[in-house]
Parts: structure tokens; C-alpha cells; sequence
């Protein structure tokens, strides 16, 4: 008898997590992206602390939404606990990022949240890029990457935001997590997140005192990408 077969969704992850050194969001092994497969709830994540030069789609590891290991050699990626949390909790999230991106790091340690400054943001969310608070001691204490999870998830609760409208978060001093509907869709949010940081960094930084960009011009570049009467890009 052979067990299910999760190529798929290795080379899914595999694809994604070489995505992140070619898109410069990560030293060493400091990121990795995961693969949710929805039906079977199980996803493919990168193993713990392997290069990327490394990996291939078979050193990927099944794991499933109570942390059980289903398939593979390796140790799966220490942040799995934060992946798994966010599977079970953010419906339609199929994919997730982690980076230690310089820019999404400085406005994590700088404990800020991203406010909507320009197009570009506003093309891939209408609302700031969240912060989270401090993990509690207790928190750390219990279950670190567990209770990064329920961080993420708290924030978005306590601020009424709707995981399909802002796919990317800031956790304080630590870093971003960008997710989305696929393993590529969450690095594609995670390169967005690096970038928009970036250009916020260089706008507080000649003006201390910048404005957002005003809630019309916001709307209009979230609606027509994403809006009921959406026009950007071939459709
Ligand atoms: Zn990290």
C-alpha cells in the first residue's frame, strides 16, 4: 500500500522557499515559506536549518495541523507552530512566508506599524501594515513559536482585520510573516511587504512628519485591483 502522495505540494514549497534568496529576503537559513493543502490538512514546509542551496522538493516536511510529522527525514522549520496557527485560524490562507527582510525588521524592532503612504501599499492593502505587541514573558515561557501564532492572530481580531485584506504582519523585534493563497502568493507578499518598508523607511526619513496618503486615492488603488469592479492587469 502507498500513502498519499505529496509531491505537489513539496515541490510547491520547495519552489517558493528558493524564492526567497533569489528575491534577496533572507540571510543564510533565516526564512521559510510553507504549503497548505486544505483537504488533507497537511502542509510542506522548509526543514530547519538547511541552506537553500541545500534543499530539494524531497528534504520538504509533511506536517500536519497538530504538529505531527506526516512524512519526511529532516526536522521540519522551527517556526512550524506559527505556520500551523495561522492555517487553523486564517481560513483561505494557503500559504506562508517568514523572513528576516532588513526593512520589515526595522520596522518591527522600531515596534511600528506601516502606514499607507503611497500607491504602491495601497495596491496590496487599504490598512496598515500591522505591529504586534511584545510577546509576554508567559507567552515566551509556554510555547514561543506557538504563541507567535496566536499573536498574529490576536492582533488581527483586536483590530477587526480580515487576513484577506491585509496578508502581511509585523511581529515586535522579531520580523514579518506575508501569507496568501498559495506558497508563491505568500513570498510575492513577503517581497511586497520588504519593498513598501523600504519606501516608508526613505519617506519618514525625509519627512518626519509625512502624511498618508489621503483615504479617496487609498481606495481607488486597493479597488481596482481588488475591488467588485476590478480592472488592473488581463482579465
Ligand atoms: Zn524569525
Amino acid at each position: 500500500m502507498q500513502g498519499p502522495d505529496y509531491r505537489e505540494l513539496k515541490e510547491q514549497a520547495y519552489e517558493a522557499n528558493m524564492e526567497i534568496p533569489r528575491q534577496h529576503l533572507a540571510l543564510y537559513t533565516w526564512g521559510n515559506v510553507s504549503a497548505f493543502d486544505p483537504e488533507r490538512g497537511v502542509f510542506a514546509i522548509k526543514p530547519s536549518g538547511v541552506e537553500y542551496d541545500k534543499l530539494s522538493p524531497d528534504s520538504m516536511v509533511i506536517v500536519d495541523l497538530d504538529g505531527r510529522k506526516v512524512e519526511g527525514s529532516l526536522n521540519p522549520s522551527s517556526d512550524t507552530a506559527t505556520h500551523r496557527v495561522l492555517y487553523r485560524e486564517f481560513p483561505g490562507v494557503w500559504g506562508i512566508c517568514h523572513t528576516h527582510s532588513t526593512f520589515a525588521v526595522a520596522w518591527s524592532q522600531a515596534h511600528r506599524s506601516v502606514p499607507v503612504f503611497g500607491t504602491t501599499h495601497a495596491d496590496h492593502g487599504a490598512l496598515e501594515i500591522p505591529c504586534t505587541e511584545f510577546m509576554s514573558e508567559e507567552a515566551v515561557k509556554n510555547n514561543y513559536e506557538l504563541e507567535t501564532g496566536n499573536l498574529i492572530v490576536e492582533t488581527f481580531r483586536k483590530e477587526h482585520i480580515n487576513p484577506a485584506d491585509m496578508s502581511m504582519v509585523l511581529v515586535a523585534g522579531h520580523g514579518p510573516f506575508a501569507w496568501g493563497e498559495n506558497a508563491g502568493d505568500a513570498v510575492y507578499h513577503a517581497s511586497v511587504l520588504e519593498e513598501v518598508c523600504k519606501m516608508a523607511y526613505l519617506t519618514v526619513s525625509l519627512d518626519g512628519g509625512a502624511a498618508s496618503l489621503p483615504e479617496h486615492i487609498i481606495r481607488k488603488h486597493w479597488e481596482r485591483k481588488h475591488g467588485p469592479n476590478a480592472y488592473y492587469g488581463q482579465r
